[in-house]
């Protein structure tokens, strides 16, 4: 039974490189799930993209004196280029400065605007009293009212994250020329949140059970105190707002927030769009049978487990002021928010300022993309805030990937190669041949069980168990020592060569690239799980615009069973699956970590 499966992955912010606790937490869980769901026969969409817009960006454009869009452009591929080489399979990774994004997202206020769940609110906003011009939010600077931050801006306190309005801050002043600012009315847009505490009050107690309790408990929590929310900023970096007499205001922009969870649609569409058939993102979107999995870091989890589904509920008309759909028709809400906690680096906090931090394309130039993949899946933050630690990573590189994994692919593939020149016929299997190949395809359905939910650790060691146990029956089976009963050792081979292929699919989420590579030494042909690509596409809806995506075709052979091997497909010596680290890399890695 084939279901469609929506991945939709938090959308990176455009304004600097990402660093692997960025991928720990959105980046590589959603790849091993999406590879999971291809795998068991499901049709996903895997979207996502960079989020450009919001005064962050304008403040870091003025600081290097150019404009926001080049600096998006320039973030945006740079960020591509670090998901892409982490081997994360996109079936879009856009962006949020395209014109059909626009369009999405200015259909969805209009949605939410004639369902009567957003009203305009008189908020004080600054001017500067020398030219009585509007002073957009990211001119103000002040002392944060709740964190006590001497440089919070007039929108939000980059020290405590918390929205602030530029007249709550403390001795408020403009940073383009030092004046204090005068406020005077303005008019705003708020979200009325409170209309919908009800719907998601049950919609959230629907999910007991089925999310993870952390992020369920969080979401509920949430509820006890919603505010309405504001909807638009003194701004002129961002998304218009769709309404006569707002549209042309050079100053007043959707707030960042609601234009990028707005992302996972509009990607949707644009996928859709660049497929040639503009309706198919309605087979995740508006299918009872679909399914719809949001993977993020926990301080996006207010976004998509009550802010979203609030925006959807207003757009489907479901919250207490009723309504009706707007022209894209009724919109499914998650199905799961999936969360993972924080990483740390070497019991430190993240920080580009301080350079306590690895940036993936660093990572990536000395280290293969499935090592990292590998210490996320069995030792990144799924449940609990974890620490990243070079001395770790190279353990688990050295003792599991290389010695373990690698070894057991290695000696397989290179005895029989070297005997028999092919992967040899079984003749009469003992009880331990039997045993070692029922543990082997025992797994398939426990390991299954465990990428279904997200415990990738779980599912990852379950796999590894089965490594172990073929290593530990080489080494009681003794291959090498049966010079004089080649018959057995054709035996012995053939099972460990089956388990080596059977461990290959076990492990192909969490390990593509390493998977492909043991797929083509088994005389495997064509592509196993399919790896993304950069291309340059043009925008759809304006002329001479291009811009990088992530695509690709991942419809491979991979398929999540064991699959016989076939006697006499003939093997070469095999090249190492993974390199072995040396010890001194520890301290070279501790070196770059700044104070
Ligand atoms: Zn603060």
């Amino acid at each position: 039974m084939s279901h469609h499966i929506l991945t939709a992955v938090a959308w990176p912010y455009a304004n600097g490189p990402r660093h692997i606790g960025h991928v720990s937490g959105f980046g590589v869980p959603s790849d091993i799930f999406s590879r999971y769901q291809r795998m068991a026969g499901n049709k996903v969409l895997m979207v996502s993209g960079t989020d450009e817009h919001g005064t962050p960006i304008q403040v870091q454009a003025d600081k290097e004196g150019v404009t926001a869009r080049e600096l998006a452009d320039r973030y945006n591929r740079v960020i591509a280029e670090d998901l892409r080489g982490l081997g994360l399979s996109y079936d879009l990774f856009t962006r949020t400065t395209t014109a059909n994004h626009y369009a999405v997202v200015q259909e969805i206020f209009k949605g939410l605007y004639d369902n009567g769940y957003i009203f305009p609110r008189t908020t004080m906003g600054a001017i500067s009293p020398s030219t009585g011009r509007t002073l957009p939010d990211r001119y103000i600077e002040g002392t944060c009212p709740i964190c006590h931050f001497d440089g919070a801006r007039g929108d939000q306190c980059d020290n405590c994250g918390n929205q602030l309005d530029p007249i709550q801050l403390i001795n408020p002043v403009s940073r383009i020329n030092g004046e204090t600012p005068v406020f005077v009315e303005t008019e705003h847009f708020m979200l009325d949140l409170p209309a919908f505490a009800e719907v998601l009050g049950s919609w959230l107690q629907s999910k007991q059970g089925e999310w993870r309790p952390n992020v369920l408990k969080f979401a509920l929590n949430l509820l006890g105190d919603l505010q309405p929310r504001a909807m638009s900023r003194d701004l002129d970096w961002g998304v218009p707002i769709p309404l006569d007499g707002w549209r042309d205001q050079p100053n007043k922009r959707l707030y960042v927030w609601f234009d990028a969870v707005i992302g996972y649609l509009s990607a949707s569409v644009e996928w859709a769009r660049r497929s040639g058939d503009p309706d198919a993102w309605r087979q995740w979107w508006q299918n009872p049978d679909a399914r719809g999995y949001y993977f993020m870091g926990k301080d996006n989890i207010v976004f998509h487990a009550e802010i979203w589904p609030a925006l959807l509920f207003g757009y489907n008309g479901q919250g207490a002021r009723d309504g009706r759909p707007g022209s894209l028709g009724e919109l499914s809400l998650p199905s799961e928010v999936v969360s993972s906690e924080f990483l740390t680096m070497e019991g430190r906090k993240f920080s580009s300022s301080r350079q306590v931090v690895i940036y993936v394309r660093d990572f990536l130039a000395r280290y293969d993309a499935d090592a990292l993949r590998y210490y996320i899946a069995v030792a990144g933050p799924e449940t609990q805030d974890t620490d990243f630690t070079w001395s770790e990573f190279l353990n688990r590189n050295n003792g599991e990937l290389v010695a373990a994994w690698g070894n057991l692919v290695n000696r397989s593939i290179s005895m029989a190669a070297k005997n028999f020149g092919a992967i040899p016929e079984a003749g009469d299997l003992t009880d331990a041949d039997r045993a070692m190949l029922e543990r082997s395809r025992a797994a398939f359905p426990r390991v299954a069980a465990e990428f279904e939910r997200s415990r990738f650790k779980n599912a990852t060691n379950e796999a590894f168990d089965v490594i172990r146990e073929a290593n530990k029956y080489l080494a009681e089976q003794e291959p090498w020592k049966r010079k004089d009963d080649p018959e057995r050792v054709k035996s012995i081979l053939h099972v460990a060569l089956q388990v080596v292929d059977d461990a290959k699919t076990l492990l192909t989420p969490v390990l593509p690239a390493s998977s492909d590579k043991v797929h083509a030494m088994l005389g495997g042909e064509g592509a196993w799980s399919g790896m993304p690509e950069i291309q340059e596409v043009e925008d759809l809806d304006e002329p001479g615009r291009s811009y990088p995506i992530i695509t690709g075709s991942y419809d491979g052979a991979a398929r999540w069973e064991s699959t016989p091997i076939r006697a006499g497909v003939p093997l070469a010596p095999p090249t190492p699956l993974f390199s072995k680290l040396d010890p001194k890399i520890v301290d070279e890695e501790l070196a770059r970590l700044g104070g």
